[in-house]
């Protein structure tokens, strides 16, 4: 089970066990945020324990920002696990990423200019220009590639469901 940590501004910091997260309740470190009713249900030998899915600190912690790097994991990410030209649902093994302009063409290894694709439309793209592959295979772009906010971050490798009760503060 992951918590949600917030800072206590509700800024997001960070996915964390839960047995941190009841260690910071305990110590009055954090409490549950305002109007956050989800919980989850911890058996112990003295009962039934409910924990936040998302906690907030007591004291507000400076966090200096960081980059969000441009990689395979954060692009899928990013991109919702699904091709950018086909739509076709992705995992971190079927995933690629594609340079909307081809390196090989001057496009550069950044957020704007990359997005996740499967293999099959990856190697039609190949060293093609997005006007070129539609004219060669009628593939076109669905999205367009922005810079995520730091907030995605938290979110690689956490499943559906539990990062569904965080959506208030995590956008993409
Ligand atoms: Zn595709």
């Amino acid at each position: 089970m992951k918590v949600l940590l917030l800072n206590a501004s509700e800024e997001v910091l960070k996915v964390i066990a839960w047995q941190r997260a009841v260690k910071l309740l305990m110590a009055g470190k954090a409490r549950k945020p305002y109007g956050h009713d989800e919980e989850y249900e911890i058996k112990t030998s003295s009962g039934v324990f409910y924990l936040p899915t998302a906690i907030v600190l007591v004291q507000y912690i400076h966090v200096p920002y960081r980059n969000v790097a441009v990689n395979k994991s954060n692009v899928l990410a990013r991109d919702n696990y699904a091709c950018a030209y086909c739509g076709k649902r992705l995992s971190n093994s079927t995933g690629t990423v594609d340079h909307v302009t081809p390196q090989s063409r001057g496009g550069k290894h950044e957020w704007t200019n990359v997005v996740a694709s499967c293999r099959p439309c990856n190697n039609k793209k190949d060293s093609l220009t997005l006007v070129e592959v539609g004219k060669k295979y009628g593939i076109h772009l669905k999205v367009k590639p922005h810079v995520p906010s730091r907030n995605i971050m938290v979110l690689t490798g956490i499943d559906v469901k539990t990062h569904e009760t965080w959506t208030k503060w995590i956008e993409i």
